[in-house]
Formats: structure tokens, C-alpha cells, sequence
């Protein structure tokens, strides 16, 4: 059965180590974070950006997926099912389809807007016992079209939206999405230690986790950063693993034109990557 991510993230903080947030694209990703959140016995939050819920068809047919291969699976470590970056009328769809978690995306909007939407979002997501992520200042790259500058978080107005009783709290701190640029300046330290001091205990959530240096992240984490979010790195590892099986034309031999077959390599290499995650964030073993 899905959760919120409340429970596994209060642990994560008090503990000193992060929950991956792996993003799904479709059954393969699914399957292959699932299946290795369990063998490691790690709690794991599956996210779904809005441009991924379309491709899949819809919010509905993602938690009918996720919920049956968990079932078929016999999944037993905690997951949440998290909307990723959810624009208000998204996180109310997510309600009603079934997730356990919903991120709103208010940091593109005037402070006082985002606090009135954060607001409402909060009771929502209190009634029907799940975790609501909120954003501070905008996180700099491409996702889904939106793109940011990698700005850093107003410290006061963290607090300001922590305090509507939000679950966690997505803060800009130097950090962008997609591959970071050979001139990047790396994560302010400065800025994450200041929204902690005024936040204290509330989960802090660090996007863009593709290519920031394990030492940074290590940081991140003892300055109170419980959820990491890994997205383009298991797209680059599935793209790289395919790419490398048709070039060495195993498509071309015998049945390896089928697709459990050729997407196979791909799938091992999104398990890979996530194991990888899981050890450096410190959540294997923190299922229970
Ligand atoms: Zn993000």
C-alpha cells in the first residue's frame, strides 16, 4: 500500500540520510526502482512529473501500475507515490487519482500567492493523510518546458511557507535541473545552513541530484536535506545501456528485437543507478 512520504522523511531527518525520489517514466522504470528499493530494503518515493502522467495516459493508470506491480511484486518496503513539481489543478487531480504525496510548485508565483495556494493545499492534503511538498525560490534548469535560473531561497520566506504546516520544504540553493554547466558554482552551503536554522525540523528536499559531487551531497545532508531527487541520471544510464546494446547489433541477432529483451540492458542500468543513489544517500536498510 502506498504512503506518505511524512513518516519515512521525519525518520530520514532524525537519522541523518535521504530518501531517493527516482521519477517514472513508464513500467520498466517502475519496475526496476521498486524491485531494488526492496532488495535494499530502502524506503523510496517514486515521483511523476505532469509531462510523464500524460505520457502514461494519466494520473489514474500510474497508481493503478504502481499499485498492482507493488501488490504482484510483494513490495513491503514504504512507498509514495509524489507528484513532482504539480501546478495547483495537478495536485488536485493527483488527490482524487490516488497519490500519496503531491509536490505544488507555487515558487513562480508572488510570495503572498504561493502561501494562499500552499494554504489551501495543506487542509487538502491533511484530509486524506497525505504529505505535501512545497517550493521556495525557483530551481534553475529545464523541466517539462519550465525553465529556471538557479536562484537561492529567501531564508524568512522558507520559513514563512514551512510554518503553513507543509510536510517538506523544496528550497533553490545554487541547484538546477538536468546536467549541471562546466562553470556551475555548486550548492550554497550558506543558504541551506540559514533555511535550517528558521525551518528546524522540517525535511528539506534537494532537486537536481544528477551530477552534484557525493561530497556535496553528503553535506546536504547533514544540514538537514531528507529527500534527494534523481531524475535525468537513470535517463542518461537507460539511454547509454540501449544505445550500447543496438550498436552492438544484439537487436539484429536472433530474438533480441523483443522488447523484454531490448530493454533489458536499460532496465538493469536504471537499477544500477538507483542502488547507487540509495547507498550514497545512506537509506538501504532504513525500511523499518
Ligand atoms: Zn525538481
Amino acid at each position: 500500500m502506498l504512503v506518505s512520504a511524512k513518516e519515512m522523511l521525519e525518520k530520514a531527518k532524525a537519522g541523518h540520510y535521504a530518501v531517493g525520489q527516482f521519477n517514472i517514466n513508464n513500467l520498466e522504470w517502475t519496475k526496476a526502482i521498486l524491485l531494488t528499493a526492496q532488495e535494499l530494503n530502502s524506503p523510496v518515493i517514486l515521483g511523476v512529473s505532469e509531462g510523464a502522467g500524460k505520457y502514461m495516459t494519466g494520473y489514474k493508470t500510474v497508481v493503478g501500475m504502481v499499485n498492482g506491480m507493488m501488490e504482484e511484486l510483494k513490495i513491503t518496503v514504504p512507498v509514495a507515490l509524489h507528484l513532482d513539481h504539480g501546478s495547483y489543478e495537478g495536485c488536485l487531480a493527483c488527490v482524487e487519482a490516488g497519490f500519496s504525496s503531491i509536490m505544488f510548485d507555487g515558487s513562480h508565483y508572488p510570495i503572498d500567492e504561493n502561501v494562499a495556494k500552499t494554504t489551501e493545499l495543506v487542509k487538502i492534503a491533511k484530509a486524506h493523510g497525505m504529505s505535501l511538498e512545497a517550493e521556495v525560490g525557483s530551481i534553475g534548469g529545464e523541466e517539462d518546458g519550465v525553465i529556471g535560473k538557479g536562484e537561492c531561497a529567501d531564508p524568512q520566506e522558507c520559513k514563512s511557507i514551512a510554518d503553513l504546516g507543509v510536510t517538506m520544504l523544496a528550497a533553490g540553493i545554487g541547484n538546477i535541473h538536468g546536467k549541471y554547466p562546466d562553470n556551475w558554482e555548486g550548492l550554497s552551503f550558506e543558504t541551506l545552513d540559514a533555511i535550517q536554522q528558521l525551518t528546524g525540523e522540517m525535511p528539506l528536499v534537494l532537486h537536481g541530484g544528477t551530477g552534484i559531487p557525493e561530497d556535496m551531497i553528503k553535506k546536504a545532508i547533514s544540514l538537514g536535506v531528507a529527500k534527494i531527487n534523481v531524475n535525468t541520471e537513470c535517463q542518461l544510464a537507460f539511454a547509454d545501456a540501449t544505445r550500447k546494446y543496438i550498436e552492438a547489433g544484439k537487436d539484429l541477432e536472433g530474438k533480441g528485437f523483443d522488447p523484454r529483451k531490448l530493454l533489458a540492458p536499460g532496465f538493469e542500468a536504471i537499477k544500477a543507478t538507483v542502488k547507487e543513489k540509495m547507498e550514497l544517500f545512506g537509506s538501504v536498510g532504513k525500511a523499518n
